[in-house]
């Protein structure tokens, strides 16, 4: 008598077609959100997922933590999924976890690699700088008092006495560690920013000098903030912070000299948007809002009068919730944003609306340069720059 699980066997045969037709209709999993029992929606006002087999939701969208759920692997910053999975269906999800363990052990080595490569890279660099740097060897204070006093040096003894020689080589080794530690941050900094592209003018940003200062206080426990969180939570911090501090700003002064908006319209990367910006007295033009109408547009909607004087509305209304500061609104020439400046002086009482000066300046201008004669002007000018700065380059 044969195996139970040989071919050969007719019998056997017989039984292995019902094992064969359910692998055959779980084709192996790529990503988890593939499968039909794992759902992208919205948790909470955020981007989350739904398990269609236990019902439960999370967020944020995250693939590994969603296979550790559907694989019920514990410990993983993620609750396992309570419901029966049946068996050929948990395989797909065991085996997605095994090559999703995989994939991201394979990113750490390179990342790694990729980290010690730069180390050494840098410690060269770093060495050539100190090199560079010390063309002329400096001689600690204690060094030169203890030549000096040895009838070394011309220079006359300072007070003080003789200090002694392992003194004397301890702070010369310890100034040459400092200074290659500056040189060390140095390359460190000059790679990053070369490397990431960051225009060489960003060095002099208050917030990278802030930045650095606080590098200095944190511990080795420290670990910076991922890209995730950089373009979420951080993200929506500043933001709010930052929207509550230009208000503040530009409120500052409004119930005396009055609020003035300026407003236009934009298409960029095929997104309508339209942008904001509110003056007073003291304060510069601020950003209030550049609002995204891709949805109202979508829906078959115009960048009409009733549109856009709604919009301004809403935007302006945190900042003057009584209508009594707005005084002045700026558009350009448009009718459909001049209209709507009429709507909203009759909102806003005190206010009233003009074309947008510069706007037409500009528009001045740009008929001016389609004359031919200033058009050629413009383009030797144009070549003559470029020339002149190609070899800057
Ligand atoms: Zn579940």
């Amino acid at each position: 008598m044969s195996a139970p699980n040989s071919p050969s066997s007719d019998d056997d045969a017989a039984i292995a077609v019902p094992v064969a037709e359910p692998v055959a209709a779980f084709p192996t999993l790529s990503k988890i959100w593939d499968d039909q029992y794992c759902e992208k929606c919205d948790v909470g006002g955020s981007a989350g997922w739904k398990c269609l087999r236990c019902g439960e939701s999370f967020k944020p969208v995250h693939h590994t933590r969603a296979v550790a759920h559907f694989a019920k692997i514990p410990a993983q910053g993620v609750q396992v999924c309570s419901a029966q999975i049946p068996e050929l269906e948990y395989k797909r999800y065991v085996d997605l976890w095994t090559v999703t363990r995989k994939r991201k052990t394979e990113i750490k080595m390179v990342s790694m690699t990729i980290t010690e490569d730069k180390e050494e890279r840098l410690e060269t660099a770093s060495k050539r700088l100190f090199d560079e740097s010390n063309k002329k060897p400096k001689i600690p204070s204690e060094m030169q008092q203890y030549l000096r006093s040895a009838g070394l040096s011309n220079s006359p003894t300072k007070r003080g006495g003789q200090p002694a020689i392992d003194t004397a080589f301890e702070n010369m080794v310890q100034t040459n560690i400092t200074h290659m530690n500056h040189a060390k941050m140095d390359m460190a900094v000059a790679s990053f920013f070369h490397e990431s592209n960051i225009p060489f003018n960003v060095v002099g940003s208050s917030s990278f000098k802030l930045m650095l200062s606080y590098a200095r206080l944190v511990g080795k426990d420290y670990k910076p903030p991922n890209r995730n969180s950089l373009g979420t939570t951080l993200l929506d911090i500043n933001h709010k912070n930052c929207i509550e501090h230009n208000q503040e700003n530009l409120c500052r002064e409004a119930d005396v000299f009055g609020l003035s908006w300026l407003s236009d319209g934009a298409t960029i990367g095929r997104m309508p948007l339209i942008n904001v910006l509110g003056l007073c007295a003291d304060s510069p033009p601020t950003c209030v809002a550049i609002e995204d109408c891709s949805g109202h547009m979508s829906a078959g909607g115009r960048k009409d009068a009733r549109y856009i004087a709604e919009l301004m509305e809403g935007i302006i209304e945190p900042y003057d919730p009584d209508k009594s500061r707005s005084t002045l609104f700026w558009f350009d020439g448009a009718s459909n944003v001049q209209k709507a400046g009429k709507i909203l002086e009759a909102k806003f009482p005190r206010s009233y609306t003009l074309h947008g000066g510069e706007h037409v300046v500009a528009l001045f201008f740009s008929d001016i340069a389609k004359i031919f004669e200033i058009k050629v002007r413009y383009y030797v000018c144009l070549m003559s720059y470029a020339s002149y700065y190609s070899h800057f380059v």
